[in-house]
């Protein structure tokens, strides 16, 4: 089993609980987001570049704490930024274990070994970090050299000291699956509880648009690296997501199952969108036009997401229906199968991979280092665009949170 049955019966009867009172929307898993400073700058990240105002604001432990009693979702993730520079990270983690939480702390573990002594090794409490890849691609992908080796020690600092580590690795149209099932043999060695995988999503405006997935794309990487999954290899994700990913059960997408809460207040309508902001989640639940979003809305911004914060909870919230369970089983039967590819699925990853190999040989690659001065004059007008975004999209007056709101 990928998690604690503790954590699994808090889950399991927090969904039951949910559905007997027949609520349709429900969160299962808050995404706090307790400041956007980061110590790295990770050309795939949407979180990082907005002007040095926005990067100083930190959101209180105190309301941090106000925003988990206030949606309810057994689940944190904390998430940012990087959680671990925040001064009040402990009276965070420490309150939301009082309440009963599950927590998973992002991080990409720069910090995470000299950190590990302010926290006491805990069944709610979870380091969930960032690994994109072996060495080579994880320290690409990050932009800095020696990252992977300082995370992978960290991993197995904590890991020694009794502390739950989960990772998560974003994996883009450059993914090379030998490489990735490379990854995960030596997390599981390190002894990292699970895995959670995600196709990095593709922000509208990002300097690099060819490093994202669509979604027939998706489907065949994934089916590339989850085909004949070792039996030592433990995902951190339903059945019925993976399944998903796989293209084998189609889902649209459930944002509320994943509300966000961030230094703007709540956010509409995910992790992932800044339509407007909130002061309370009701009003963000109230107020957001939910059927405009997903795979069967009319966003185009969703038209390729297959991201777990929009469809894990979609995912999680079937198998509790007696079709979904049957459909829960045939996913776990089938996550270890070796899959047959059809032609035009082994067409479209030949293609995948000659685009990748091409924009390697022009020296793009996907996912490539930030530090040059085009991609980062880029992703400064890229981020100065999206923290305009924010602070102006059509949100309703009353809806309007000051940005200096949740000022410490
Ligand atoms: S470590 Fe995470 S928050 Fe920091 S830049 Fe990379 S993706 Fe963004
Ligand atoms: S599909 Fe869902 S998670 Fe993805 S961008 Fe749209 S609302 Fe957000």
């Amino acid at each position: 089993m990928a998690v604690p049955i503790s954590q699994a019966w808090t889950v399991a009867s927090y969904v039951m609980g949910q559905k007997l009172k027949g609520r349709k929307r429900y969160p299962l898993v808050l995404m706090l987001e307790p400041l956007f400073r980061c110590n790295l700058a990770c050309e795939g990240c949407g979180k990082i570049q907005f002007p040095e105002h926005i990067l100083k604001k930190r959101v209180s432990a105190e309301k941090a704490l106000a925003a988990a009693e206030e949606c309810g979702a057994p689940i944190v993730s904390i998430a940012g930024g990087e959680p671990l520079i925040h001064p009040e990270i402990e009276q965070i983690v420490d309150g939301l274990i009082k309440q009963g939480r599950y927590i998973y702390l992002c991080t990409n573990a720069l910090l995470l070994e000299r950190a590990l002594k302010k926290f006491k090794p805990h069944k709610q409490l979870t380091f969930s970090v960032h690994m994109d890849g072996l060495k080579e691609e994880h320290d690409r992908s990050v932009s800095r050299d020696g990252t992977y080796d300082i995370a992978f020690k960290a991993i197995k600092q904590a890991v020694e000291m009794g502390f739950r580590v989960t990772t998560n690795t974003t994996l883009f149209n450059n993914a090379d699956p030998d490489r990735v099932h490379g990854l995960f043999d030596e997390l599981m060695k390190v002894g990292v509880e699970s895995m959670m995988l995600s196709p990095g999503y593709p922000y509208e405006k990002a300097p690099e648009q060819d490093i994202f997935l669509e979604s027939d794309r998706t489907k065949v990487l994934f089916k590339k690296i989850l085909s004949g999954a070792k039996k030592e290899w433990l995902f951190n994700h339903s059945p019925n997501f993976l399944a998903f990913l796989k293209g084998e059960i189609d889902y649209n997408c459930t944002p509320w199952g994943n509300p966000t809460y961030n230094v703007f207040g709540w956010q509409k309508p995910c992790y992932l969108l800044a339509d407007g902001y909130t002061k309370t989640f009701q009003q963000m639940m109230d107020t957001t036009d939910w059927p405009r979003y997903g795979k069967k809305g009319t966003d185009e911004r969703c038209k390729d997401c297959m991201v777990h914060c929009g469809y894990e909870a979609s995912a999680v919230d079937d198998s509790f229906s007696l079709p979904g369970a049957i459909r829960m089983f045939k996913a776990s039967k089938n996550l270890r199968k070796k899959i047959t590819f059809t032609a035009e699925e082994e067409a479209l990853y030949t293609k995948m991979k000659d685009e990748a190999a091409a924009r390697e040989a022009a020296g793009g690659g996907a996912h490539s280092c930030s530090s040059s001065s085009a991609t980062t004059s880029g992703r400064d007008e890229l981020m100065e665009q999206i923290a305009a975004n924010r602070m102006t999209r059509s949100v309703p007056r009353e809806e309007k949170v000051s940005a200096d709101s949740n000022d410490r």
